[in-house]
């Protein structure tokens, strides 16, 4: 009996248990499910920085909050495979559900396959072509080689900067600013070329004003800024841009010069100094020099203010020595109260430029590239692009990495992360 007795005793309390937990399962549960939505119905969706951070816990939280996301990947020097480069929601924006959240994840660094395949040479050699006048003319209406108008090549007609344009583009090579160049910071795609254009004397027909209509310029499109804009047109990848070194009499249009010089900044292009009156250097004095500089600074100055470029183009390249004393009074010197510095200076001639990471770079001494034809021959085009086809800087694609070959890792100063391989 006793025995019997204590059998049903379990009996009843193993029954009040599982009631007991029935009840837990049937109210308490939906109840506290019913509290975290009230929460998560009250509780707003803020966005939060997320670069730098893994892709899987921004997975995580979008999951949770119902928001999608769209993701493409890069390959970067800077993060981690898998790391968020860049979120299109800026940090603490309200969202809601079903929005929609852009991220670039890192698929980590390049493969040096890539680089091998590209041939990429960040320490290779960059052209600075030399243009003076563009003249509407063809190639057929000159008695000079190619579509030289002058015996010595430093004009060219508009054929001829027309076929220089397309052999440049054809040729993987993709316009920068000089500006940009003297500052290691070289943005062109992956196997691209860097290239850079600049024009002297500011030439009337370097940039010809048709006239004006509803306040804006009509620019011939038969001058050299006409084609570089028919090339921005044709090409958006070649990046089209050019620096203008311009004397006192500017672009030879007085009624319109101010608004060619805005012109040109606010479209891309950059403006720089070629001395008052192109003097030759070794045959001036010291406070001429500074005359010729600072006047020309000032007259800039008084247009563009800081938007200009601190970069002379030599007249004639003189004075041709950096130890001739007229050369840093050029860099550095005061004229009328007014203190000025150059950053960079430009020579003539007569071959390609080291690259910006190379030791030996020195941007106050800048050889450039005559555009002119001579049969391939005395550093014509044909002849310096045939020489930078075995050593010309070949891009990453990344401007905060440098890419060089192993066998040059002594030959680099540069504060960018450097890869070698
Ligand atoms: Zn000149």
């Amino acid at each position: 009996m006793t025995k019997r007795r204590k059998i049903k005793k379990k009996n009843v309390s193993i029954g009040i248990l599982i009631l007991l937990l029935a009840v837990l399962l049937i109210f308490f549960l939906p109840i506290e499910n019913k509290q975290v939505k009230n929460k998560q119905n009250k509780e707003e969706i803020i966005m939060s920085n997320y670069v730098g951070k893994d892709y899987e816990e921004l997975k995580t939280w979008a999951e949770k909050n119902e928001l999608t996301i769209e993701s493409e990947s890069e390959y970067s020097s800077e993060y981690k495979e898998n790391i968020i480069i860049s979120q299109n929601i800026e940090e603490n924006t309200k969202l809601k559900k079903k929005d929609k959240i852009k991220v670039v994840i890192s698929k980590g660094e390049i493969p040096v396959s890539i680089y091998k395949d590209n041939n990429v040479d960040e320490l290779g050699n960059v052209p600075i072509m030399m243009y003076h006048g563009i003249h509407n003319m063809k190639n057929s209406e000159t008695p000079n080689t190619g579509g030289n108008v002058d015996v010595d090549g430093y004009n060219r007609t508009t054929e001829a900067f027309r076929k220089d344009l397309e052999f440049y583009y054809q040729n993987n090579y993709r316009m920068i600013r000089l500006v940009d160049y003297i500052h290691g910071k070289i943005d062109v795609e992956l196997g691209k070329s860097p290239i850079i254009l600049t024009f002297d004397d500011g030439k009337e027909n370097n940039f010809k004003v048709l006239g004006k209509k509803d306040g804006k310029l009509e620019i011939d499109p038969n001058c050299a800024v006409g084609i570089l804009e028919e090339f921005k047109n044709k090409y958006k990848d070649f990046n089209v841009t050019a620096t203008f070194f311009v004397n006192g009499g500017l672009f030879q249009q007085e009624e319109y010069d101010t608004d060619i010089l805005n012109w040109l900044v606010d479209n891309g292009y950059d403006v720089g100094n070629h001395t008052l009156t192109h003097p030759d250097f070794t045959k001036i004095g010291a406070e001429t020099t500074q005359k010729e500089v600072g006047t020309m600074y000032q007259k800039l100055d008084n247009i563009l203010k800081d938007k200009y470029v601190h970069i002379i183009a030599m007249p004639f390249g003189s004075p041709y020595r950096k130890d001739h004393p007229n050369f840093n009074l050029m860099l550095k010197g005061t004229y009328e109260g007014n203190s000025y510095e150059t950053e960079s200076m430009l020579r003539v001639g007569w071959e390609a430029e080291l690259s910006p990471f190379n030791k030996e770079f020195d941007k106050t001494f800048l050889k450039r590239i005559r555009a002119y034809d001579h049969n391939g021959t005395e550093c014509d085009i044909e002849m310096n692009f045939n020489i930078l086809k075995n050593n010309r800087y070949i891009s990453d694609g990344d401007p905060n990495l440098v890419v060089i070959k192993e066998k040059d890792k002594d030959n680099i100063n540069t504060d960018i992360k450097v890869r070698a391989y």
